[in-house]
């Protein structure tokens, strides 16, 4: 039985370093927001950031603001504030386009690589579980390439040592599964993958911001991850990338426009790629959306991922014992593994009505999300979720199963969105 009590959850709000920054996101009244690791909160000077974009570069600067509101460094600029949350160095990161895009810049990349080395790996390996859209860039890739390449799936994490072998080109993971919130040990699974002469390409999606992350101490090969999760970017906020410096100067990335060129203006008829990560840009940028991203970078750059895995931790073992101490009679099982070393920051419960206990709870003001299937996704953001916050949506959840309320036909009706 748990010892604590609402009053000892104050009590840990009052004594959290991280505290005077949930101020910088605007969070609206009367909602616990436990979506951060779906998109994350606004942060207040987004608004002002957003006028500034439109009023003054766009409406007064016009097409003066590509250089004089440095709207043409951007991608690196944020890339360079973005590196030190993943392990990386500056001038190693780009922030552009989206994940699925990126994914398939650095995949290809990486096959292309492969094919110099050791033309018979033709096998990408990843988990059957691996967000969707990460599956379903490698068949399309693999589908446009058309040289027997192709996708082995393994079905847990216990599998992929038997998976990565002579035949391997890639070891394609997901470092924190978006549905259970498991995560993977990036530095062993690295070195098992170079030990087979594979490469490796990590999806960082819901790592940046949310766990310490170190890809060069890992010696990983190519990373690429979302801006609008853990990051604050803002909903559809552009992407990012990386690739180590040792392989990056390689080759071209297929997707090769012009913002990737050594010389863009010179409008040379053929393309002669930039050195340096910026030869993973394509085309022109989104630069309301970029400059967006740039706030919730702001917020990190006032702290750092240890102090904010150490509270991350604690949200998620107060989360996970209260609802076994509170809700334990209702048929809910913990997804997510209870060992630190292999949680991300959110808690996943499966329940047999999933979706319609979701939806329960967000009509109490409790914003979760579902995936398929049957599982509630919690998601918690150290930067503004607070512990009192933890306690009230663990007695929210008590009240919609032990009232049944989630039962009302009303919470089966899906939107396009869940
Ligand atoms: C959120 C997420 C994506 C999303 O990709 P988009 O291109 O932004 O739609 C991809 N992969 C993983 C693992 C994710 O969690």
């Amino acid at each position: 039985m748990t010892t604590f009590d609402r009053e000892h959850c104050i009590r840990l709000d009052q004594q959290d370093p991280l505290r005077p920054l949930r101020d910088q996101f605007a969070l609206p009244e009367g909602v616990t927001y436990l979506d951060g690791n779906s998109l994350g909160a606004r942060p207040r000077a987004a608004a002002a950031r957003a006028a500034q974009v439109v009023a003054e570069e766009w409406g007064e600067g016009l097409i003066r603001s590509w250089n004089t509101a440095g709207w043409f460094e951007l991608p690196q600029r944020l890339g360079n504030k973005l590196a030190p949350l993943v392990g990386a160095g500056q001038d190693e990161v780009v922030v552009t386009d989206t994940t699925s895009i990126n994914l398939f810049k650095v995949l290809a990349a990486a096959l292309r690589v492969q094919q110099t080395r050791d033309p018979a790996r033709k096998v990408i390996v990843s988990e059957a579980s691996n967000f969707p859209t990460d599956l379903y860039i490698a068949q399309g890739l693999a589908d446009l390439l058309q040289q027997g390449y192709s996708l082995r799936l393994v079905n847990s994490p216990a599998e992929i040592d038997a998976a990565v072998g002579a035949d391997t080109a890639v070891l394609m993971l997901t470092h924190v599964n978006y549905k259970t919130g498991e995560m993977l040990d990036m530095a062993s699974l690295t070195e098992l993958a170079h030990a087979r002469g594979a490469l490796t390409v990590w999806d960082l999606c819901h790592s940046a911001g949310a766990v310490p992350v170190n890809l060069k101490a890992a010696g990983a090969d190519y990373a690429i991850g979302c801006t609008y999760k853990y990051l604050n970017g803002g909903p559809g906020s552009p992407a990012f990338v990386w690739v180590a410096p040792a392989l990056r100067d390689a080759f071209w990335q297929p997707l090769s426009g012009w913002w990737g060129h050594a010389a863009p203006f010179a409008m040379d008829p053929q393309y002669r790629p930039v050195e340096g990560v910026r030869r993973f840009l394509c085309g022109t940028q989104p630069v309301t959306s970029l400059a967006m991203v740039e706030c919730g970078l702001d917020i990190f750059a006032q702290t750092n991922m240890q102090v904010l895995r150490a509270k991350s931790l604690l949200l998620t073992d107060l989360f996970i014992e209260l609802v076994e101490a509170r809700c334990g009679h209702h048929p809910l099982t913990l997804v997510t593994p209870r060992e630190h070393a292999r949680r991300g920051s959110q808690v996943s419960l499966e329940h047999p009505d999933g979706y319609a206990l979701v939806q329960a709870l967000i009509e109490r003001g409790v914003i979760g999300d579902y995936r398929e299937p049957r599982i509630a996704r919690f998601g918690f953001t150290p930067l503004y979720t607070s512990f009192a916050e933890v306690w009230d949506a663990v007695e929210i959840l008590r009240d919609v199963l032990d009232s049944g309320a989630y039962r009302d036909a009303r919470f089966q009706t899906r939107g396009q969105v869940t």
